[in-house]
């Protein structure tokens, strides 16, 4: 549940809930890394990554024994065939026809034999999350709750453009979330698990279903759902394997083919992994920076605790790619009273001089118990008049889909940890 009453002017513990979040309360201060990058090791990715394996999901194999093939990468779907006596092209022939066609029925994939095709779905199954809601908002926004074998749930949001044939698909990456941002109702939800591979592409395959849309367009045609962002539930460079892996699923250009270009990743600030991203998938980064200064940071986001802002945006510098034509985002959650003033504008400006960037102002949705109020429209257009005259593109985030709770920060879903589960 959200944190009782309002919003605490004390530094709240650095994690709530015990799990990921800050560093330790250390002599009273707070535990900062040193600027510049000692806790940029090897070994700091290393244990972000095992403690994401605590989370794991559970094996993608169904209740009959058949494995789903919905999440294997190439090589894997390759070491697949060869296991049951196939040879290994057979897995570009499936790669097709799962991911291009959209295909779930192996007696459908008629460049495959009828007896392989009788082999396949004795071991093998094509996959998706069960739709367990589906909702549709005044605005066109379309929520869905999709559920896994285990019985756990995420929301998954498109959001149709409004002019064009084309819109977002926002995906989650995990069962709730280590990180209790302060605005954010997803925060309220203890972290049950990390999504698998399958069930981030499940989500946006089934997303495709529902409309229709395969096979899957070609490269530069118009898609329907032609991006995907990366800011449902749950922090992606948290659960960075299966993040990654789901992604470069998507990318590939025999499948569904979305270039990296369509997809943004947004983080609030893991940084030793912004730069395994950056080197290793090239998508475009959107940074939930939210506040100018540690002191606020600290509490809004406790992740600042650990890694504060001076190495979130070194960490944006060092970024690949960063140009005018491929710019970073800074998301800025407005709170009235809170993070919204002229001052803080200024600031903002300064500490992004240099960087291809835009400020996405992002008007601060409610959910119930929600501590914070949405800054007044006035002092939003202010702060994005600063934030433009000083040459960044500032555009006010148009919320959606909030009466059904789909719009950033409201997503959360009934899902409890189970009281045995592997606690970190
Ligand atoms: N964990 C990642 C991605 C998911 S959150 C991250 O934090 O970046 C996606 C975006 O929604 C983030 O920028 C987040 O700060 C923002 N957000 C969270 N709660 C919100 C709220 N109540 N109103 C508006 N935006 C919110
Ligand atoms: Fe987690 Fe992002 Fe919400 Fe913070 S804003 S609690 S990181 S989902």
């Amino acid at each position: 549940m959200p944190a009782e009453g309002a919003v605490s002017t004390e530094r709240a513990a650095p994690d709530r809930r015990g799990a990921e979040a800050a560093a330790p309360p250390s002599t009273g201060g707070v535990n900062r890394p040193p600027v510049g990058g000692a806790d940029l090791t090897q070994a700091e990715r290393d244990r972000i990554l095992a403690k994401a394996a605590l989370f794991a999901p559970p094996p993608a194999t169904l209740p009959d024994g058949r494995r789903d093939l919905i999440g294997l990468s190439r090589e894997e779907l390759e070491a697949e065939m060869v296991a049951i006596g196939e040879k290994p092209f057979r897995a570009r022939q499936l790669w097709h026809w799962i991911y291009h066609q959209g295909e779930r029925d192996f007696a459908r994939m008629p460049t495959i034999a009828k007896p392989m095709q009788a082999k396949l779905a004795e071991r093998f199954a094509v996959g998706r999350p069960e739709v367990a809601a589906d909702q549709l908002s005044a605005d066109t926004t379309r929520k869905f709750l999709f559920r896994f074998s285990d019985g756990q749930q995420v929301e998954t949001v498109y959001i149709p453009d409004l002019h064009e044939e084309r819109g977002a698909v926002c995906i989650s990456t995990q069962v709730g979330c280590t990180l209790s941002c302060r605005f954010c109702h997803t925060g309220t939800q203890k972290l049950v698990r990390n999504l698998g591979a399958a069930e981030i592409v499940g989500q946006f395959m089934a997303a495709r279903d529902a409309y229709g849309e395969w096979p899957s367009p070609k490269d530069g045609t118009p898609r329907l759902l032609s991006n995907i962002v990366v800011m449902g539930m749950g922090e992606p460079l948290y659960n960075y394997e299966n993040t990654a892996k789901a992604l470069r699923i998507i990318m590939d250009h025999e499948g569904i083919g979305l270039s990296r270009r369509r997809i943004t990743l947004s983080t609030s600030g893991v940084v030793p992994m912004m730069d395994r991203c950056g080197a290793e998938l090239q998508v475009n980064l959107a940074v939930s920076l939210h506040a100018v200064t540690d002191e606020l940071r600290d509490e809004i986001v406790p992740l600042n605790r650990k890694y504060p802002i001076a190495e979130l945006i070194a960490a944006c510098r060092r970024y690949p790619g960063a140009s005018n034509a491929r710019r970073i985002t800074f998301e800025y959650v407005m709170l009235r009273g809170v993070n919204d003033s002229e001052a803080e504008a200024h600031e903002l400006v300064r500490l992004i001089k240099g960087i291809p960037a835009k400020v996405n102002l992002i008007p601060f949705n409610p959910w119930p118990g929600a501590p914070y109020q949405a800054s007044k429209p006035e002092q939003v257009k202010r702060f994005a008049e600063i934030v433009m005259q000083a040459g960044y593109s500032s555009p006010i985030r148009r919320p959606r889909g909030r009466d059904i709770l789909a719009a950033c920060g409201q997503l959360k879903t009934e899902s409890e940890r189970a009281r045995k589960a592997r606690v970190a």
